[in-house]
């Protein structure tokens, strides 16, 4: 078996865009405020987080020692499906100085800057867990991920993804690692004779290794599976979270719910744990 070297997607290069889109929409509903000294006011700079909003209590805060909520959304680093050597370019480009010319003073610049650029359609399967789950948190970030179509530097045009999502799981317990789903998913290519490196894998094939990868990994993993909707009827989850984000009405009351059992557990567990845990599975690519 084969264990190429990869790209990697880092873990908070991953959750901190899903994280900032369900912050710009609290502030929309007004959940939360970016201005001083209101009721609700919650900065993304410790140590200004309110510790008691929903993007708080989900994905966790630490202030110094005035204490820390753990995340509840557990994101390991992604890797690509492809070899590291197939999945990037490395190009080098002329450094210029500030009024766009090669010279200043007389000098020519001979420095060049060099910018990894991940190519089309790389995969990177990538599993979210969110644990102590309750069904407006769950459909919290649910809608995070779905909303996300940018990972990576912001001002890049290099970091546009789209998220494909093949299977949501309620289990008692945490599983597979993404490298090991990711491994997994490149030997199903390479066993149907699917994998290859001079053009862009193809998206379905891919979507089914990954689900022939998931069923195979999670018949060995020691944990009870409470509910599983697998591709193609996790579509129609998919859809009804859809529905939910495409009504004004529906997602305030969504996240007006969400916000009162966030102040609630603020005041009954503050910093304190409960468990179940709901892993998302999804598949994170290029295009
Ligand atoms: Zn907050």
């Amino acid at each position: 078996m084969a264990l190429p070297s990869r790209l990697v997607l880092f873990k908070r290069k991953q959750t901190s865009p899903e994280r900032l889109v369900g912050r710009e929409l609290l502030r929309l509903y007004e959940i939360i405020t970016d201005a001083e000294k209101q009721p609700n006011t919650c900065v993304y700079t410790s140590p200004e987080f309110c510790k008691q909003c929903p993007d708080c209590i989900l994905y966790g805060y630490a202030i110094g020692n005035a204490g820390a909520e753990k995340s509840k959304v557990y994101v390991d680093s992604a890797f690509s499906v492809t070899r590291y050597e197939a999945s990037h370019k490395a190009f080098s480009f002329n450094a210029l100085y500030e009024h766009g010319t090669m010279t200043e003073e007389g000098k020519t610049r001979s420095s060049f800057g060099e910018q990894d650029h991940v190519v089309p359609q790389v995969f990177f399967p990538s599993i979210v867990t969110l644990r102590d789950a309750t069904y407006e948190g769950f459909l919290y970030v649910f809608g995070n991920l779905l909303r996300t179509d940018h990972y990576g530097a912001q001002e890049t045009r290099t970091g546009k993804v789209y998220n494909h999502l093949l299977a949501v799981v309620w289990a008692n317990g945490e599983i597979f690692s993404n490298l090991r789903f990711t491994q997994a998913i490149y030997d199903v290519l390479i066993e149907r004779k699917q994998y290859r490196e001079r053009e862009p894998l193809d998206p379905l094939q891919v979507h089914a290794a990954a689900l022939g990868a998931y069923k195979g990994l999670i018949g060995e993993e020691p944990v009870v599976r409470v509910a599983e909707f697998i591709a193609p009827e996790v579509d129609e989850l998919r859809k009804e979270v859809t529905q939910i984000y495409s009504d004004q009405d529906r997602t305030r009351e969504l996240l007006a719910a969400l916000n009162t059992t966030a102040q609630e557990y603020t005041k009954k567990y503050g910093a304190k744990k409960r468990g179940t845990y709901a892993p998302l599975i999804l598949q994170t690519d290029t295009s």
